[in-house]
């Protein structure tokens, strides 16, 4: 397999991103002769930089604000990216730019992580309706048997991203609905800066397992609050660290040392 001549993160900010980290550590183990670099690029700066990473022949992940815009650049998507919307991982075959969706596989793999077993007849909440609340869904059709609910704080946006997963999702407009969920998912930005809280702990149901898709050093103040009050939880760096360890995979065919990624973030 040809090594991609480049390998980016891009972003807006990026800086924060724990992606180098651990992919620089998975390339050192796998002896592959590349560096992971991080790029923040403005929104009105992506078109030129896509352009010029075509000829670099580089591959790479996007990630918030460009994944909707990274996916409509590509000449060809995989159907887990077509149905996401978004595109996380792209790569160059032959003069084609090919966009996929690890987000997807990865939220998954931390689903089976928390519940101990894959998701099946469960009903999923999710709170957010951006791309991240894309990849949640089109992971949550592909389970067997399984339903959600989206609350978004911009009820429009929630609706619209419901029609787009009907039969499997349905927009509700008072949290209070959350109560029925097996699973809550956090899938907005909320508690990435502070210790905001996207749900009140009150409205989890007996027994509910929480997924935050944010990631903090000592994790989120929601996902201690909701083990302290005896629900299984996780925040988003499992999700994080399988979504790149499966862009990985598609960068050079072969898995990456999961243990070193893990370390490089430990
Ligand atoms: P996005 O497309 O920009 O959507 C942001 C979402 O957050 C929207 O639903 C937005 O609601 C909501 N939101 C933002 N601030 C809010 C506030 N103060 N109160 C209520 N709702 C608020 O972003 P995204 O790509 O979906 O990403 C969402 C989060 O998931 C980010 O924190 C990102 O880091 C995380 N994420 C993690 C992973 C991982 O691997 N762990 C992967 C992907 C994303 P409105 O529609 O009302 O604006």
């Amino acid at each position: 397999m040809e090594l991609p001549g480049r390998l980016v993160l891009l972003g807006h900010p990026v800086a924060h991103s724990l992606s180098p980290r651990f992919q620089n550590a998975a390339l050192a183990a796998a002896g592959i002769p590349l560096r992971y670099e991080a790029i923040d690029v403005a929104p009105n700066a992506l078109d030129s930089q896509l352009a010029q990473l075509r000829t670099q022949r580089a591959a790479g992940n996007a990630t918030v604000p460009h994944k909707a815009r990274v996916a409509a650049a590509c000449d060809t998507l995989t159907p887990l990216a077509e149905r996401a919307g978004a595109v996380n991982t792209f790569w160059m075959n032959g003069d084609e730019l090919i966009g996929d969706n690890t987000d997807v596989g990865g939220f998954s793999a931390a689903v089976t992580q928390l519940l101990g077993a894959a998701p099946q007849r469960i009903t999923v909440g999710i709170i957010g309706a951006g791309g991240a609340a894309a990849a949640v869904l089109t992971a949550v059709e592909s389970w067997s048997g399984c339903r959600a609910f989206v609350y978004n704080r911009t009820l429009a946006r929630a609706d619209a991203l419901c029609a787009l997963f009907r039969p499997v999702a349905r927009q509700i407009d008072d949290t209070a609905a959350m109560t029925e969920a097996q699973l809550v998912v956090n899938a907005t930005s909320i508690g990435l800066h502070d210790d905001a809280f996207p749900l009140d702990i009150g409205l989890l149901g007996a027994g509910a397992a929480v997924l935050d898709l944010v990631y903090r050093a000592g994790e989120t103040a929601w996902v201690r609050a909701a083990r302290a009050s005896g629900h299984p939880a996780l925040d988003g760096l499992p999700m994080l660290i399988e979504q790149g360890a499966l862009a990985f995979e598609r960068w050079f065919g072969r898995e990456p040392d999961r243990d070193v990624m893990w370390r490089a973030v430990g």
